[in-house]
């Protein structure tokens, strides 16, 4: 299963336990995700399952 580590809990997060939130930009519409436990933003969700 792929998962990411919260840089705030250190939890690991399943990538479909994320929560996924779309906010309105300037440029258009961004996706953001947060830990499901602890609530911080988790960035570079991409970058992080490479
Ligand atoms: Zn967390």
């Amino acid at each position: 299963m792929t998962t990411v580590d919260c840089p705030d809990c250190n939890r690991s997060i399943a990538v479909h336990e994320l929560e996924a939130k779309t906010v309105a930009q300037s440029s258009g519409f961004d996706t953001r995700y947060r830990c499901p436990f602890c609530r911080a933003d988790v960035e570079d969700v991409q970058g992080r399952l490479a």
